[in-house]
């Protein structure tokens, strides 16, 4: 069964398409810029239609979609109902959701009577438990305004913990697990027997690591503080603390990790304060989501930073151990977030389920 699989952005969409159940790449590729000035595809839909002209023959579809909230715990087959959840999550996820679901009408026009999934980067995070995902803000907010921790990268987290079980040869619902994704989005997941427990981004992807250009977690004062001495609305405020902090804001130089390690070498002070930063937040999640787990069988690295970024790895590594007696695995896993909705799309088709 041919599934292509979307994952469809503001400005972009990227795809790939499988060969399903060989799980074999058939193709692959980007459209960028859409909608932008000057550029020949205005829309989603005719972006799409250069994507379908190129793959032909696809028997289903599966879709990202970064928001699920609490409505969506696994993956669902497009209906009118699924169409509304996604839109009903726009008002949480304003920066994502809208393109996603661009991308799924486009699909229902070009593509009528084929199937499509949904795969929601908050699913496999619904499995964390209630005093794990409140905050400690009035609870009203909660069941009002759904105000809680939900995670992102879900996707990737639960692919990369079944490739540790596979590589491991021991079953997931057997094992205590850490998983890192590291790329320019940063985020730390706790699995215990399969299951999310915990995770460092929060209501939005912006808590937890410091990542590329988002600062993680800060004092929330801070926020109200900053925007009454610098004089910023709420949009600026929201661009500084996602666009323009994290290894960027610190160092002054890049977000890219490797040209930071470059600069830190070569001795630039505000690189290394970055790099150093970037370790020890890291180091901090790990040592909480240990005494989360009770325990660690492995933990796994993986995205631009985790898989590529070795001196990285070891800086995290160093020492961090050395009070177990029993030392747990350190494994490097690529993610394929893509390959995870192809298997995901033809289990719900195959099997319903
Ligand atoms: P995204 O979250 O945009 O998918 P990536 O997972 O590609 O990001 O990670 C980007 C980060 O990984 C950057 O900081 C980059 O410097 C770092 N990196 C290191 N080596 C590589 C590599 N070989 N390819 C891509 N990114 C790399």
């Amino acid at each position: 069964m041919k599934i292509l699989v979307i994952n469809s952005g503001s400005s972009s969409i990227k795809y790939k398409l499988f060969d399903m159940p060989s799980e074999h790449l058939v193709k692959k590729g980007v459209i960028e810029h859409i909608g932008e000035e000057g550029s020949k595809f205005s829309n989603h839909y005719s972006g799409l239609k250069i994507i379908l002209q190129e793959t032909k023959l696809v028997e289903a579809v599966g879709h990202r979609v970064v928001h699920g909230a609490e409505d969506f715990n696994k993956p669902a087959l497009v209906d009118k109902r699924v169409i509304q959840g996604i839109k009903k999550c726009c008002a949480i996820a304003p920066l994502h959701n809208p393109a996603n679901l661009s991308g799924i009408l486009a699909t229902q026009k070009l593509l009528p009577g084929v199937k499509q999934i949904v795969v929601f980067d908050t699913a496999f995070h619904q499995s964390i438990p209630e005093y794990a995902f409140i905050y400690g803000l009035p609870y009203d907010y909660y069941q009002k305004l759904r105000v809680r921790k939900y995670g992102f990268h879900g996707t990737s987290h639960e692919y990369v913990a079944l490739e540790a079980s596979r590589i491991l040869k021991r079953p997931l619902n057997k094992l205590k697990l850490i998983t890192c994704h590291l790329g320019n989005g940063c985020s730390i997941t706790a699995i215990l027997r399969g299951k999310s427990v915990d995770t460092s981004m929060g209501f939005t992807p912006l808590e937890g690591l410091v990542m590329g250009t988002r600062c993680g977690d800060v004092d929330p004062a801070l926020i109200t503080h900053i925007m009454r001495k610098k004089n910023l609305d709420t949009k600026q405020m929201d661009r500084i603390l996602n666009k323009e902090s994290g290894l960027k804001g610190i160092s002054g130089i890049s977000n890219d990790m490797r040209l930071l390690e470059e600069k830190a070498n070569a001795g630039s002070r505000r690189a290394k304060l970055a790099v150093d930063i970037f370790v020890y937040r890291v180091r901090k999640y790990i040592g909480a989501y240990l005494s989360v787990l009770g325990g660690l069988d492995a933990l796994i690295f993986t995205a631009g930073i985790g898989e590529n970024q070795p001196s990285v790895r070891k800086s995290i590594c160093q020492g961090l151990f050395d009070c177990l007696a029993k030392k747990p695995k350190i494994m490097v896993i690529p993610t394929n977030e893509e390959l995870m909705i192809a298997r995901q799309t033809f289990r719900l088709i195959r099997l319903g389920r």
